[in-house]
């Protein structure tokens, strides 16, 4: 059942006040197609009111608080978050058809990010430069002014926390565009940060239409950073746009991201980690391991193994907490399928199957599981976003890392070896922008800086180096004899 919201999600807010927009837009259940709610459709001229109240609360009340009580409000809309751990799962589970546990971890996620960007707002410094003699220099961090932040449907909570949490704890004062499939958590975050005691203005939520509410507030003159997660095709679009205004921009677009199992590795360890880095959030994850390389001596103990997951999981409606829900629409169901006939050749070795009685106009498909798979295979090359992984073997440690680094992407990759050497040697060799040794993190770790090389983006977000980031460094020369 759809729950009772302190406000209405056919609303924007707009410097501290919900209001309506001209159009609106049905938000769908992918569970079971049902209608959520109507969503606002918000145009330029939104996103026009959305920038002009953000500048005014960069050059009022919000652009004058000091970086400690910028930590505070922070650090309240975190325990905030934490109060409503239970209304936000529901509805991320309602509106991106994702099971429960999923939603809850991604809940409190987000709460973590407030508390963490909260603690570090204080804490960036500059530094003093030794320059001539009779000079002092040193530098101040300072905020760009405002930031535009188009969000994905796939992990909404995430995603606002790494990039507007950091925005906020530099100073900056945020537009967010969340995406027109899923938006209802980036409502209620925008709800709970009014309740935390940021200034009217500071954040701003702008729902609606990419190629309307996101374009705008991509080549809007008044946006001074953006911060885009999504496909490589509007991450292209929103950095054009930027380079108009000559804005900087941060692009987190995906990947194919390898892991990598030699011999010697612990496949107790490693086998929850190979199978639920592809799986979680039905494949819909920009660094989920879609690639399993394998070395050829436990090929097919790591095959059989990972079949026999694939058959244990469960399938169904979000909200009776499946290991899979359905994707996050008909629509993407449809793009996944058709990229999915290019595997018609392949041998699939496992698929989960598909219980009777779900809902028909939910967009659910089966994971599968295919291999052995030619690294240069489209299935091995190509981000499907479902549940989909692929088998690769391998005879040396050479041949891991031609086959790892061979596509576009370069988001994250992991490596399972007992042997210390090799992981050092891995972690260097790997094109990257994250190496997990004896791990992986689909999407985890708050802390730990995450962004992509190559066609999976670039720019840093998550820990302290998103703070970097999400500001500006000004140096300051001073001529005193
Ligand atoms: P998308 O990139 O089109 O949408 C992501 C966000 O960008 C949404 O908020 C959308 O409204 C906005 N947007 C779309 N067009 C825009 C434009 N011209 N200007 C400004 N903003 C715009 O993604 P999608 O269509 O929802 O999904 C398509 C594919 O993108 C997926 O199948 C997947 O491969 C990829 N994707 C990747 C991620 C990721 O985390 N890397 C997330 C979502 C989607």
């Amino acid at each position: 059942m759809f729950p009772t919201l302190p406000f209405d999600p056919s609303h924007i807010l707009i410097s501290g006040t919900w209001r309506a927009t001209a159009h609106t837009l049905p938000l769908v259940n992918p569970s079971d197609g049902s209608m959520l709610c109507q969503i606002a459709r918000s145009t330029k001229a939104d996103v026009d009111a959305a920038v002009t109240a953000a500048q005014s609360a960069q050059d009022g009340a919000w652009g004058k608080m000091t970086a400690l009580e910028r930590g505070r409000c922070l650090t309240r809309l975190g325990q905030l978050v934490l109060d409503h751990v239970d209304l936000l799962t529901t509805l991320e589970t309602l509106d991106v058809g994702k099971p429960v546990t999923q939603a809850r971890a991604d809940a409190i996620a987000l709460a973590r990010y407030c508390e963490f960007y909260g603690g570090a707002a204080d804490k960036v410094h500059g530094e003093t430069i030794p320059y001539l003699d009779g000079y002092t220099v040193y530098t101040l961090r300072e905020p760009h002014g405002v930031t535009g932040h188009i969000v994905p449907w796939n992990y909404p909570m995430q995603i606002i926390g790494r990039s507007v949490g950091a925005a906020l704890a530099m100073g900056n004062a945020c537009v967010l565009k969340p995406a027109e499939d899923a938006c209802l958590t980036a409502l209620m975050f925008a709800h709970l940060a009014k309740e935390a005691g940021f200034p009217d203005g500071t954040l701003n939520v702008i729902p609606g239409l990419g190629s309307e509410a996101g374009a705008a507030l991509a080549r809007h003159p008044g946006v001074h950073h953006l911060s885009f997660t999504g496909s490589v095709e509007t991450g292209k679009t929103i950095q054009t746009l930027a380079a108009q205004n000559v804005v900087p921009v941060t692009l987190e677009l995906g990947g194919k991201s390898p892991q990598i199992v030699f011999d010697d590795a612990d496949l107790d360890d490693a086998l929850p980690f190979l199978v639920n880095a592809g799986l979680q959030n039905a494949g819909q994850t920009c660094s989920a391991a879609s690639r399993i390389l394998i070395q050829r001596g436990v090929y097919n103990e790591v095959a059989r193994r990972m079949t026999d997951a694939y058959h244990a999981k469960t399938i169904g409606p979000a909200t009776s907490n499946p290991d899979i829900g359905p994707l996050i629409s008909i629509r993407q169901k449809a793009r996944f399928e058709t990229l999915l006939e290019a595997a018609h050749t392949l041998p699939c070795i496992a698929e989960t199957p598909m219980p009777t009685g779900l809902p028909p106009g939910g967009a659910y498909v089966q994971p599968r599981l295919y291999g052995p798979v030619p690294p240069d295979h489209e299935l091995a090359q190509d981000e499907l976003f479902g549940p989909v992984q692929v088998l690769i073997p391998f005879d040396t440690e050479e041949d891991a890392i031609q086959i790892a680094n061979g596509t576009l992407y370069g988001l994250v990759a992991g490596v399972w070896t007992a042997n210390g050497a090799r992981q050092m040697r891995l972690a260097k060799a790997l094109k990257s922008g994250q190496v997990f040794i004896n791990n992986y993190g689909a999407g985890g770790g708050v802390e730990l800086p995450f962004g992509g090389i190559g066609k999976s983006g670039h720019g840093r977000e998550k820990g302290f180096e998103a703070l970097y980031g999400f500001s500006t460094l000004k140096t300051v020369a001073a001529k005193h004899g």
